[in-house]
């Protein structure tokens, strides 16, 4: 079975409309699959139709922007009730002061010598209360100012370069916790993309885990198969379950539907116990 459970629409960052990506993702031959947009439950509704109407299992999810020590982790929340007032009212306050940050990225970047950059992000963002780096980096790639989504974030959007604009988002534990109050279970999202020492990664995965955060996604379009290896040992030794979810975020935008391989079959998958 094809299981994929990280992806994204034009609710948040992505380039499709919820439903697009259903279909999508069932044409590639994913049999079951979450829409995990980034601190939105918006598109949901829409996805849950259309996977059903495509002939997938759908699971409610939701990738939840955390600040940990300065750095941004992502969680994804899987199986969650999307009408749970306490997660709700977390994704709404995490979700606020997109807009300014945004200013303040086009501004960075008009110092920089490229103008218009706020109106160009929101030309992307179909809701623009969830403008994104990707949407600027979609707009940096449209204009020619980079050679394409790769590019704008080597050469702007990333700490130490111009375009990036430190941003508070939710703490660890109250993520976890809005996502297990909603009856979802935490999953620690792409760990091999924040560039964290040994020493913090174990800290990260004992704070993770003491929120009550129960698995790591291991086999990611954001993983080399390299860190395939390296996280599913990671989750064997420490005893999380492991997860798997290709990241779509668009057509040419990075991993695709159906292209990932299985997780280890000697990995406890996160749907171990799941009636699926
Ligand atoms: P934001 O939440 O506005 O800070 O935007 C973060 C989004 O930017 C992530 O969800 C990714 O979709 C995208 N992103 C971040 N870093 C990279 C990168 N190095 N390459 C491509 N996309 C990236
Ligand atoms: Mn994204
Ligand atoms: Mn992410
Ligand atoms: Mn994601």
């Amino acid at each position: 079975m094809n299981i994929d459970l990280h992806c994204h629409s034009n609710v948040s960052d992505g380039a499709l409309a919820p439903a697009e990506v259903a279909r999508r993702a069932a044409a590639r031959g994913v049999d079951v699959w979450a829409l995990t947009d980034h601190d939105q439950l918006g598109g949901l509704a829409q996805a849950r139709e259309a996977a059903l109407a495509a002939g997938m299992r759908f699971i409610d999810g939701v990738e939840i922007s955390v600040t940990w020590r300065g750095s941004t982790i992502h969680v994804v929340g899987l199986r969650i009730d999307p009408g749970n007032a306490a997660l709700a009212a977390g994704l709404a306050r995490v979700r606020g002061g997109r807009i300014e940050r945004a200013r303040q990225i086009a501004q960075e970047l008009k110092e920089a010598g490229i103008d218009g950059a706020f109106d160009g992000a929101l030309s992307h963002a179909e809701n623009p209360e969830m403008v994104s780096r990707t949407h600027f980096a979609r707009f940096l790639a449209q204009v020619g100012a980079v050679d394409g989504m790769k590019d704008a974030f080597r050469k702007y959007l990333v700490p130490g370069k111009p375009g990036y604009v430190p941003h508070q988002w939710a703490a660890l534990a109250e993520a976890v916790r809005w996502i297990r109050e909603a009856n979802g279970q935490a999953v620690l999202a792409h760990p091999g993309r924040y560039g964290l020492s040994a020493a913090a990664l174990d800290a990260l995965l004992a704070e993770f885990r003491a929120a009550g955060g129960e698995a790591i996604e291991v086999v990611t379009g954001s993983h080399s198969p390299e860190q395939y290896r390296q996280f599913g040992a990671i989750a064997a030794q420490q005893q999380f379950c492991a997860s798997r979810g290709s990241d779509f975020h668009g057509p040419d935008e990075g991993a695709e539907f159906g292209s990932l391989p299985p997780l280890d079959p000697a990995l406890r998958p996160l749907w171990h116990d799941w009636a699926l």
